[in-house]
């Protein structure tokens, strides 16, 4: 194990690689205060409803109260339900604002904010139909569920739910492979489309007024021609229109390989270094299941390439890849890119294969010495080792490389830095730290222990930009 000398990086020269205009950080950042502002909009919306239809009279009676409670909560449950379909159905705009792994955070929690709504709704509203007595309610519940219009698809629908729910909490989470978790993830939509027709028959404030069956309907159509357009449609023609085929697989060491992959047209694909997509290739069994890589090269129009750690085993068939395999893609995803940009000088953290896209950043970023610092940590062989000197030697860009096992529960840096604290050692290598645009991208907690050295060094959060590869 090599020992790592801190030296200390050397004082920046020549003229900033970007201006720091962050004109894009501000507009993402305007577009998440506007969805933020939509979504708050939307709540108050169909509680102003509930509220002139008597919801706030109601409340004074127990039985009355109870129901009435059931159908704001409903309402509440129905519009966070639909607004959770369009968080994951990769709309451009907020893939670019929010980012893949912030829409997912956001989903996770307005999908059991929703549902803890939904389970409220059937539980105040059967309740209060048999008249404010709890012992009577389950056989009202029954009752209704024969009889009302729509609830039956509800209840099947709520089962769905349940079961989407129920498998993404973290314990059952955990359990699972991703492919069998994702396979009983799409019974969300299936649960999402069953509850339509108990809301279209039963529900007085979806269709009261012209206005409301407008709002739903809209809320409806969006949702669902934000999936067919984002999820299926847009996939299917990039992958028809770019004909990507395999055209090289190169080992890269320590079970890693690099796929070098050819195209139609790659410029007008729009992927930037940092970016990910979601890869089917067309091999045989398995090819139905995606895997999301993020490219290890900057694009240049006619070209990508990513490179695969083998961890399970869709990630180690595509080592035995062939030359000519047509491959599906999803994407480009991920806001890691020079759009998050804010400052003239950056510093890229990475570890493990986690080094990917900031192997393609740097490539981008790199133009002159001092500018642009990536640390590397690795516990085995490096990878892009030669790519990485090479990068240093001609576009001027600092390598820091940090070897060995991790020294400890507390540290994210290797035991070759010797006996100095992580946060010391990293302001050596980038004493700028605080004014600089931070890329991380790692194992989740060693990623965990990266943000809060960066805190520490007093980074603010909206220059700290980071890529999880986990789910
Ligand atoms: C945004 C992003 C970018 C990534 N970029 C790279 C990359 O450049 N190079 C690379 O080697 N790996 C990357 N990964 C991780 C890679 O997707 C998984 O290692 C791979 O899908 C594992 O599949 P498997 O069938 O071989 O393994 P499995 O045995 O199914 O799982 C092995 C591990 O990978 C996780 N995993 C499996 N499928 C997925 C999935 N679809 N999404 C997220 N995690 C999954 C599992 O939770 C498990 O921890 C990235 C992940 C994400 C989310």
């Amino acid at each position: 194990m090599s020992t790592l000398t801190l030296r200390p990086a050397p004082a920046p020269t020549g003229p900033p690689a970007v201006p720091a205009t962050g004109a894009h950080a501000r507009l993402d950042s305007r577009v998440r205060f506007g969805a933020g502002i939509a979504l708050w909009a939307a709540l108050l919306l169909v509680t102003g409803w509930w509220a002139s239809g008597g919801g706030v009279r109601d409340l004074g009676g127990w039985e009355s109260g109870l129901t009435s409670a059931g159908r704001l909560t409903g309402l509440l449950a129905s519009v966070l339900l639909l607004v959770q379909v369009l968080l994951m159905a990769r709309m451009p705009v907020l893939e670019r604002a929010f980012g893949q792994d912030g829409l997912a955070a956001l989903h996770r929690t307005v999908g059991f904010t929703s549902f803890t709504g939904m389970l409220a709704h059937v539980g105040l509203i059967t309740w209060g139909y048999a008249a404010g007595e709890l012992s009577a309610a389950p056989g009202e519940l029954w009752d209704m569920t024969w009889t009302v219009p729509g609830m039956l698809p509800a209840a099947a629908g709520t089962a769905c739910l349940v079961l989407v729910v129920v498998t993404s909490v973290r314990t059952a989470r955990v359990r699972l492979r991703y492919e069998s978790w994702h396979l009983l993830h799409l019974y969300a939509y299936l649960g999402v489309g069953l509850a339509l027709p108990h809301q279209l028959w039963t529900g007085q404030e979806f269709t009261g007024s012209a206005t409301r069956t407008v709002f739903w309907w809209g809320l409806w159509t969006a949702a669902l021609l934000a999936v067919l357009v984002w999820r299926i449609a847009l996939p299917l023609a990039r992958s028809v229109r770019h004909r990507l085929v395999v055209t090289a697989v190169v080992p890269e060491g320590d079970g890693s390989v690099s796929v070098h992959l050819a195209g139609r047209r790659l410029d007008a694909l729009g992927a930037r270094a940092g970016q990910f997509l979601t890869w089917r290739f067309l091999s045989g069994t398995g090819w139905t299941r995606g895997h999301p890589y993020s490219l290890s090269a900057m694009p240049d129009g006619r070209s990508l390439r990513i490179t695969v750690k083998d961890l399970g085993d869709g990630s180690a068939a595509v080592a035995r890849l062939r030359p000519g395999t047509r491959v599906l893609v999803e994407g480009p995803f991920g806001r890691l890119t020079a759009r998050a940009r804010t400052a003239p000088d950056v510093l890229l953290i990475g570890a493990g294969v986690g080094i990917t896209p900031l192997r393609a950043l740097a490539e981008e970023f790199c133009a002159g010495p001092g500018r642009v610092t990536l640390v590397h940590r690795y516990a085995g062989t490096p990878l892009f080792a030669r790519e990485l000197t090479a990068l240093a030697r001609t576009r001027g860009c600092e390598l820091v490389p940090v070897a060995g096992r991790r020294r400890g529960d507390g540290s994210w840096l290797g035991h070759g830095v010797g006996p100095v604290d992580d946060l010391t050692a990293l302001r050596t290598w980038a004493p700028d730290l605080a004014h600089r645009d931070v890329y991380v991208c790692g194992p989740e907690v060693w990623t965990g222990l990266v943000l809060r050295t960066l805190t520490a060094a007093g980074v603010p959060a909206g220059r700290v930009h980071v890529e999880h590869f986990g789910w």
